[in-house]
């Protein structure tokens, strides 16, 4: 390996990092990790630390799952890649789509369109969702609907759907028709609403005033995450789902499901929408497919929807979209071990007491440190905390505050992410309880040294 000093000198010289200024490694070079293994990583200068992040919310088996690594070699000496446009498939694709199926039963969706990452599957998704309509014979309904403080990733579609401004503003115009509903956000609110349940009535009251606004019959799909993941990790309360389902069904409108976060097990559940008793119309799946080990995401979709497209004898329903990594078969490698090893673990199961411990341990955290605003979390291992400079005003925190937080909390053993005004922990799901307490006690320390 290159040195340590190469190594920074040319990150800032040669690298744009995404998500940050190009001045910014510069001034703020990034950790340069050069390891990892179970649930730590190892940067360039020797220090071991929990990876309280999980890569990027992707890392959910850790970081030395040998059945993946395994199943990328030997698939890598059998077939490294083949397309699946039309006229080819590969045997790999074919074997992960059944399992994809029987795993996503209980959510009632059957078919997998394959993609290579997040911001394709929302893509994936959102052009779906027009043509259903297309073939339906609804071509005006063209509009997306979703919420704002949510990310679906940074494709032009997905930027446009997104609900915060830092993804948008430099890029826009960005697709006309999209339209923000307030998120159920309890902790700030254009409502001033404190209650979570009052609160999720008053969203849904927006969502229904803007369909009746625009029209039901110009809208074709409103997307949302369960618990909206990069925006905060804000959970919604338990019957905001519900309610989105019921509008979206009563106006003809698909309910995308964007999972890119929560399919697999975070949630504690198999998936967001179950986690709340819902049934989507699609769900976008990326991250946990593969763990991290490949690029590589599939959207599912509902037996009704599917069958609209296959029962078309119009000639609309030709699917004008894909990847060339489509079902690329090393990705079906890695994601049907990972699938195999997250049902083999139970990782939900472990994401729902591991998280327990944690939301409590921020809990307590936040009894002794007023630069918590708030603690969110109680939904397996997303937990996100709020920092403020002042409790009674929520005046927001300085940037140099939170730059020693986070500083101080790698050197006390921990990574995590900061987003905004928000500490973010997504940590793999397989972590103990001794890592947890890693974590709450490198969070301490910095907020010891705040
Ligand atoms: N949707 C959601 C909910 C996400 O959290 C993300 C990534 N954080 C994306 C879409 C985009 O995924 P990717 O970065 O793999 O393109």
């Amino acid at each position: 390996m290159k040195d340590s000093n190469f190594l920074k000198e040319n990150n800032a010289r040669s690298i744009w990092h995404p998500m940050a200024h190009p001045a910014d490694s510069r001034a703020n070079p990034p950790t340069i990790v050069t390891g990892a293994a179970g649930v730590r990583i190892t940067d360039i200068d020797g220090h071991e630390v929990v990876d309280a992040v999980g890569g990027l919310w992707n890392v959910n088996l850790g970081f030395s799952c040998q059945p993946v690594k395994d199943a990328i070699a030997a698939q890598l000496d059998t077939l490294p890649y083949y397309s699946t446009f039309r006229g080819t498939s590969n045997d790999k694709v074919i074997e992960l789509a059944e399992e994809l199926r029987d795993f996503f039963a209980p959510d009632g969706l059957s078919r997998a369109f394959f993609t290579s990452g997040g911001s394709d599957s929302v893509e994936t998704a959102l052009r779906l969702a027009r043509q259903y309509h297309k073939i339906k014979g609804e071509p005006g309904r063209v509009k997306y609907l979703s919420l704002k403080k949510g990310y679906h990733g940074t494709h032009t579609g997905g930027a446009s759907v997104n609900g915060n401004a830092n993804f948008r503003t430099q890029y826009e115009p960005l697709l006309p028709g999209c339209y923000h509903i307030p998120a159920p956000y309890t902790y700030r609110n254009p409502f001033n609403e404190t209650d979570p349940e009052r609160l999720a009535r008053l969203c849904l009251a927006a969502l229904e005033d803007e369909i009746a606004f625009q029209g039901a019959s110009t809208i074709a799909a409103f997307i949302m995450e369960p618990i909206l993941g990069a925006g905060g990790v804000i959970p919604p309360h338990p019957g905001f789902m519900k309610g989105v389902r019921n509008i979206c069904s009563k106006n003809g409108i698909l309910l995308i499901a964007d999972e890119v976060i929560t399919a697999f097990g975070r949630t504690g559940s198999w998936s967001g929408s179950r986690h709340w008793g819902v049934q989507p119309d699609m769900m976008c799946t990326a991250k946990a497919i593969t763990n991290g080990y490949f690029p590589f995401g599939a959207v599912m979709i509902a037996d009704a929807m599917a069958e609209v497209f296959e029962n078309d004898s119009s000639g609309k329903a030709a699917i004008g979209h894909g990847y060339t990594y489509s079902g690329h078969p090393v990705g079906a490698a890695a994601a049907l071990a990972c699938l195999a090893e997250t049902k083999r673990l139970k990782v939900n199961e472990n994401a729902a007491a591991r998280g327990a411990e944690l939301y409590a341990g921020l809990q307590a955290l936040a009894e002794k440190h007023d630069i918590i605003g708030d603690v969110r979390g109680g939904h397996g291992l997303m937990c996100a905390l709020e920092l403020v400079s002042d409790r009674a005003t929520k005046a927001s925190i300085d940037k140099p505050t939170i730059a020693t937080i986070q500083e101080t909390a790698y050197r006390a053993g921990a990574m995590i992410r900061i987003s905004g005004p928000n500490v973010i922990l997504s940590p793999p799901l397989v972590l103990d309880s001794a890592d947890v307490q890693t974590i709450l006690s490198a969070l301490a320390a910095g907020f010891e040294a705040a």
